[in-house]
């Protein structure tokens, strides 16, 4: 018997996750230089300038420990959301908050229940609890929205061991979404005793009239928890600084269970600074429902599908010979991202760039097919 064996179960089962190819990673590799990275739906804008001013002016006191109440962000952030500052869990990037709340429901006999092709975090934190894991199968080709969350069949998987249901709106990697009325007749249905988690890390990318804002409905629904960041949008993925909005109690239950320095001073500073910046913010989503379209247009010219997306990333279908294709971008010096590890072996998972990095990722793919 080695220490190894005397490892959690549970936890020797985990696959780790399968990040994007740092472009430093793929430079060294080629002896290239000026790789484009459209792998992580990073920001292609980069950060706000006040967050890189914040981070320098914060820079000048890391011998200090940084504030673990996240007093001046949280109450940024409670003024924008409209909600009070004892709702609010700060995390290092949304996935820590993910795994607080599996941490705070899930252990063994436990279960929690996700959509087919979900994004793949809540499927970890679940597992390395040791509780169990429903996955309810997607929409099907003859829906509205094939592989997005199918809602009936996720309802139809609660038993008496679910203690949450994860929900991502929208989806990463499929960009799907799901419409007001059916995310909140869902929540109705839902037993009250059950979290369930609104995952909206592409929140502020979304412009349609129908997408909703799940906070509205924390006031009736105390088993909701939503979970967004400053890693899309506002282009702070490097610093890792994601939170949960939820009831002041779960709130309070998240803050015993996180680890008291768990987000960085200079994440609080930049994440502070860059709420502020709506401009930014704007000016992304602007180039972002662009890109998009510019994607879209190149797919249908080409007769390639695709998974519509609302998210900052479209998920296309190259069929067999999609590892040829990801190779040959990668020779291209363009990083994009398999999703075979989500069941989407004909897909790469390719994020919105600015318009110049979409024109090289289109001449780099005319010149493989
Ligand atoms: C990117 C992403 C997150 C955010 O992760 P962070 O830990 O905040 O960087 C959360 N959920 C989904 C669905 C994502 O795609």
């Amino acid at each position: 018997m080695s220490v190894f064996d005397s490892a959690l179960a549970q936890i020797k089962d985990l696959q780790p996750y399968l990040p994007g190819k740092p472009v430093e990673e793929l430079e060294r590799e080629l002896g290239i230089t000026e790789a484009i990275k459209l792998a992580s739906n990073e920001n292609p804008l980069g950060c706000p300038k006040r967050a890189r001013d914040a981070i320098e002016s914060a820079s000048a006191h890391v011998e200090l420990y940084p504030d673990a109440n996240a007093y001046y962000l949280k109450q940024a952030l409670a003024a924008r959301l409209g909600v009070n500052a004892n709702q609010l869990t700060i995390g290092n990037g949304s996935n820590d908050v993910l795994d607080l709340v599996a941490r705070s429901f899930l252990d063994a006999g436990a279960e929690a229940i996700v959509a087919q092709y979900a994004f793949m975090v809540y499927a970890m934190v679940t597992q390395a609890c040791g509780a169990g894991i429903q996955v309810a199968r997607a929409l099907g080709p003859e829906q509205a929205q094939p592989y997005g969350h199918d809602l009936e069949s996720m309802l139809a998987l609660v038993n008496e061991r679910t203690r949450v249901i994860f929900i991502a709106n929208p989806n990463n990697p499929t960009g799907t979404w799901i419409d007001r009325g059916s995310l909140k007749s869902f929540i109705e249905k839902v037993p009250p005793h059950i979290a369930i988690v609104i995952d909206e890390a592409y929140f502020e990318y979304v412009d349609l009239a129908d997408y909703p804002d799940s906070t509205g409905w924390l006031e009736r629904h105390p088993n909701l928890i939503v979970t967004r960041t400053f890693s899309k949008i506002y282009g702070l993925a490097g610093l890792r600084l994601g939170y949960a909005i939820a009831s002041p109690e779960l709130t309070d239950l998240f803050n015993r269970v996180r680890q008291p320095f768990n987000a960085n001073a200079l994440a609080l500073a930049a994440a502070q600074a860059a709420l502020a910046d709506d401009e930014f913010v704007a000016r992304s989503r602007e180039v972002n429902r662009a890109g998009l379209v510019l994607l879209q247009d190149f797919c249908h010219q080409r007769g390639l599908e695709f998974i519509p997306s609302v998210g900052n990333f479209i998920s296309v279908k190259f069929a067999h010979n999609c590892q040829t294709i990801y190779q040959g971008l990668l020779q291209r010096g363009v990083i994009v991202r398999p999703i075979a590890n989500y069941d989407l072996p004909e897909h790469l998972r390719i994020t919105i760039g600015t318009a110049t990095q979409l024109d090289r990722l289109f001449t780099a793919l005319d010149e493989i097919l």
